[in-house]
């Protein structure tokens, strides 16, 4: 086993709209689609299209869309050894998306939030086993800390990637973490300070650093990537693609970095390798369906 992921899956429950409904409006809307989602999920399946061997550990709902949860990571190859069924529904996103492609989502956590520290106990055995843990924040937080601690226990290095950002995240757990990788939405509201430039970015990434931060990784979109440590500082510039779709992007690339990583490739490598794949994901429409096998992903 390669890496085990430690988070959430949702059910995205998308719908095409004319224009919103007024309230107490009773509205058609043109199109539909379901599919499966959740940042931990997303990265799991994008990490196992490129072959890595994954444990996802997490708690789908007690319902039909907990039973699609399961089938989705069987057909993409991920591990269900560590997926349990909760009491509460699957988590879900009913997504409102308009003609102007404005969006309106709401996050229901159902059983994620289920997924607590005794969950983690459960599988302890078969985490000890992995070359890497991936975390972000769309679990209990008390669920991140424990995991980034056993993490430490066991000897693992661990990945946290801090979406969606949540500013009570302490530090003391974050420096304990080999990776940390926000975007820079999520790096302003962790530091409180401006994100606009990629100087700013830079400043405000130095700030982590000084703190303690042990390998930065902030995703830019179309911007690329920075990474950065005590000893050096890497820009990666965005391949120029022409984007369709960048819902997602986040998850392909933290996926593929994990992937490349675990696999022996320098940091810088592993980055690179993230940035061509995550760009090749924006070309396409969707999240989990957007995410390139290896063969696709080489063939590009
Ligand atoms: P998130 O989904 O968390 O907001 P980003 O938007 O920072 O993540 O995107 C993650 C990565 O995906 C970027 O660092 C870059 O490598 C790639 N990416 C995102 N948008 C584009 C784009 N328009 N063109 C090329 N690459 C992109």
């Amino acid at each position: 086993m390669d890496i085990a992921v430690i988070g959430s899956n949702m059910v995205d429950l998308i719908t095409y709209l004319e224009r919103m409904p007024e309230e107490g409006e009773t509205l058609e809307a043109p199109e539909f689609e379901m599919g499966c989602g959740g940042k931990g999920a997303n990265q799991a399946v994008a990490a196992s299209r490129l072959g890595s061997d994954i444990l996802m550990v997490t708690k789908v709902g007690n319902d039909l869309f907990g039973q699609n949860t399961i089938e989705n990571f069987k057909a993409n190859g991920v591990r269900i050894e560590g997926v349990e069924v909760g009491t509460k529904t699957s988590g879900a996103a009913p997504i409102f998306v308009d003609p102007n492609a404005k969006n309106r989502i709401i996050i229901i956590q159902g059983a994620n939030s289920e997924l607590v520290p005794e969950t983690l106990e459960n599988h302890r055995s078969r985490i000890k086993q992995a070359k890497l843990i991936v975390l972000q924040l769309e679990i209990p937080l008390e669920t991140v800390y424990h995991a980034i601690q056993m993490g430490e226990e066991l000897g693992i290095p661990v990945l946290l990637n801090p979406a969606p950002a949540n500013p009570e995240l302490d530090i003391a757990y974050v420096k304990k973490c080999t990776y940390f990788a926000p975007n820079e939405s999520e790096l302003g509201i962790l530091t409180g300070m401006p994100v606009k430039t990629v100087d700013e970015i830079k400043s405000a990434a130095v700030s982590l650093v000084h703190k303690g931060v042990q390998n930065l990784i902030v995703t830019m979109g179309d911007k690329g990537v920075l990474w950065m440590n005590a000893e050096k500082e890497v820009f990666i510039e965005a391949e120029k693609v022409k984007a369709v779709d960048t819902t997602g992007a986040g998850d392909s690339f933290i996926g593929c970095f994990a992937h490349f990583v675990t696999k022996g490739s320098p940091v810088e490598d592993a980055l690179q390798q993230a940035n061509r794949y995550a760009a090749q994901a924006v070309q396409r429409r969707g999240t989990q369906t957007s995410y390139p096998t290896l063969e696709e992903f080489r063939a590009n």
